[in-house]
């Protein structure tokens, strides 16, 4: 453990990525003061919008790991997903596994458990200081000053740390204020499909959901996805243009369940009606947005994290293993740069922003593959073929998902690697395609002149 219990870390936002970040920075024995605007998410019990189930995969187990913590998440808090099950409209389900060995899975956890076991584990260094209900509100860059709204007392609070770390979210009010630096670039894009959560208790289930499956309910515009609990419950998703979830949560219950019969019949065959519909009532349809700004650092002092620097579309899994991958990459650069603070800061920005920027325009890309592609056969034959590939080549052809979700290859190699097996595929196939129609004519040519 290195000593630097004099340089005063400021981490604004006690998330996932927050959280981790304030591990990592105590661990290398920095001086580190958490301030989260809400309250313990350990103690409350209104966990709106920090409820939902993410599928935690190889670089944010990989982050965990650099603290010990990798066996203990997978064991206590997760489970696993070695595959997607579909579900057709008919009824008709069938399972695409991630893996052709079936060593490979995703891991299902909740956001708010992952969120509370990584609090826990922060507050037991001492050299950590959390505090919760303090809001930032303000941030004066040349003096270095941070004022927090605090709930509780009602009053202000300013302090002047070393080095500040912004994970305080997609709403970052870090960088709402680096908005204004100059050189900062930013931009956020709302989609135009938004997300609502239903839950699938196990109590309110008349059955269950296959387990070891990520379960998803392609509708070409709109789907629902599931994701198991330990508890056998499960969180399910409803995605869908924004613009339509009035025409269908807002209606009368009657129509509801006929949405949610004509369109997910089996899915209807496993939750009591009236559950359903009480989560309609009382839930509310939530917004989509992808963040990108450059740099991610403004001075040599002040550093963006995690969604606060790259929030991204849900649909390929990675938002929170991305801002995992963030606390590693800043280890591997306290490291390298023998902890000048100042090298650090600026590079994480250069050696970042690339592969947070491929990630973010693959998330797009994958959620037309979640709710269209994997109902159609093309998607399936390339899978097929990307298996075999894969398994006569396991180092150079490695399918995207899988680079992806299972592996730590940069995410803008992973999309590059991707370019160039579509383009050797798409040539065997006019290959295939020319030597068939010349057979075919040949074939046809000598039929002729036999006849
Ligand atoms: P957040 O989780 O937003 O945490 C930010 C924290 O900062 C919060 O605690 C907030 O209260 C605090 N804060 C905010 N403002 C202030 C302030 N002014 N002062 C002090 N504190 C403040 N990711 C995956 O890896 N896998 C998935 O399967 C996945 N599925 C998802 C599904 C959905 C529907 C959604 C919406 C997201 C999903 N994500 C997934 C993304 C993931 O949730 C985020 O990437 C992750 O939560 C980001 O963590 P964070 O700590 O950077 O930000």
């Amino acid at each position: 453990m290195f000593t630097h219990s004099r340089v005063k870390i400021a981490i604004i936002g006690a998330g996932p990525v927050g959280s981790l970040c304030a591990c990592f920075m105590a661990e290398n024995g920095y001086d580190v003061t958490v301030y989260e605007s809400r309250t313990d998410i350990r103690l409350d019990k209104s966990t709106s919008g920090r409820s939902i189930n993410l599928a935690l995969s190889e670089r944010g187990i990989n982050a965990l790991r650099f603290i010990g913590l990798d066996n203990i998440v997978i064991e206590e808090l997760t489970e696993p997903m070695y595959g997607r099950m579909i579900h057709s409209i008919d009824g008709h389900t069938y399972s695409i596994m991630y893996d052709i060995n079936k060593s490979k899975c995703l891991y299902s956890v909740s956001r708010k458990e992952l969120n509370a076991f990584l609090l826990t584990k922060l507050e037991k260094y001492p050299n950590v200081k959390l505090n919760f209900s303090h809001k930032l509100v303000d941030v004066d860059f040349n003096a270095k000053l941070l004022t927090f709204q605090k709930s509780l007392e009602n009053q202000q609070q300013t302090v002047k740390p070393d080095v500040i770390i912004g994970c305080d979210g997609a709403h970052s009010v870090v960088r709402k204020h680096m908005i204004r630096q100059p050189m900062f670039n930013f931009s956020q894009t709302y989609i135009d499909h938004g997300y609502f959560e239903i839950s699938l208790p196990s109590a309110a289930t008349k059955d269950t959901l296959a387990p070891g499956h990520l379960h998803i309910w392609p509708r070409s515009t709109f789907m629902l996805i599931a994701l198991p609990n330990k508890d056998k419950s499960w969180t399910c998703t409803l995605f869908m243009p924004m613009d339509q979830f009035p025409l269908i949560l807002e209606s009368e219950n009657e129509d509801i369940l006929r949405f949610f019969n004509e369109y997910f019949k089996d899915f209807m065959d496993l939750i009591q009606p009236e559950h359903l519909l009480n989560q309609v009532t009382n839930g509310k349809a939530r917004t989509l947005i992808s963040i990108k700004c450059n740099p991610y650092h403004v001075n040599d002092n002040f550093l963006l994290m995690g969604d606060a620097a790259h929030a991204i579309v849900p649909f390929y899994g990675q938002g929170m293993n991305a801002g995992f991958e963030d606390c590693t990459i800043l280890n591997q650069l306290l490291e390298e740069y023998d902890h000048d603070l100042k090298n650090v800061i600026k590079t994480f920005s250069l050696r970042r922003i690339e592969d947070a920027e491929a990630i973010s325009d693959l998330a797009f890309y994958n959620y037309i593959e979640m709710r269209d592609l994997v109902a159609r056969k093309s998607f399936l034959w390339r899978k097929k073929l990307d298996n075999i590939l894969n398994k006569w080549f396991p180092q150079t052809w490695i399918p995207l998902h899988s680079s992806v979700s299972f592996t730590t290859i940069g995410y803008k190699q992973c999309k590059l690697d991707n370019q160039w097996q579509d383009q050797i595929l798409f040539r065997m196939f006019i290959l295939f395609a020319t030597f068939f129609s010349i057979s075919l004519y040949f074939f046809a040519s000598i039929m002729s002149k036999s006849l």
